[in-house]
């Protein structure tokens, strides 16, 4: 599908409608592409994320994008990988499902996502591909409305992962 783009990048740098970030349920900052997205967008997005009361696993909340190039950040809490039988796949989809549906919305066109739990949060990198993609897929058939969905993939693994996934599609 072309509206579906893979990237390898930092997603802070890009200029869409929309970034996603993977947060914790705190919303007040963290390591990996949340501690990116935080000192990119400057200390306006963690004074606008304080007044958010935190987020649920699977949920997002949307706020604006600061020093940062996209128009909006949607803040999203992936699951903790725990083994599997602790609703993760689920929590993923809802994840991605519910950034979706918080951008559209919002009006947003164009969006990009971060490869939402395979870093610290642990979950096994094909499996959380293959959620996100058939999430964005469905998604996308439902809605014209959103022009294009990137993957901003930041590890080679990923990367692979992806392109692999995406020429089936
Ligand atoms: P989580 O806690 O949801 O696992 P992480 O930030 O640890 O979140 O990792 C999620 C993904 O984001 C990983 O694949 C990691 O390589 C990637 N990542 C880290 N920094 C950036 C960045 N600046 N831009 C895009 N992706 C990033």
């Amino acid at each position: 599908m072309d509206r579906i783009k893979i990237e390898q990048t930092d997603i802070t740098g890009l200029k869409v409608d929309a970034i996603v970030n993977a947060a914790n349920k705190s919303l007040l900052g963290g390591g990996g592409v949340d501690g990116a997205i935080h000192r990119a967008a400057g200390p306006g997005l963690l004074e606008e994320c304080k007044a958010l009361n935190g987020c649920n696993t699977g949920e997002a909340k949307i706020t604006g994008a600061y020093k940062l190039p996209s128009q909006k950040v949607i803040h999203t809490v992936g699951p903790v990988w725990n083994g599997g039988n602790n609703k993760e796949e689920e929590l993923l989809a809802d994840a991605y499902k519910n950034s979706l549906q918080l951008a559209l919305k919002d009006n947003i066109e164009t969006i990009a996502f971060p490869n939402i739990s395979t870093g610290v949060y642990g979950f096994p990198k094909e499996k959380a591909a293959r959620i996100a993609i058939h999430e964005v897929q469905s998604f996308l058939e439902k809605h014209p409305e959103i022009k294009s969905v990137t993957f901003a993939v930041f590890d080679e693994e990923n990367l692979n992962i992806y392109k692999e996934l995406l020429v089936l599609c």
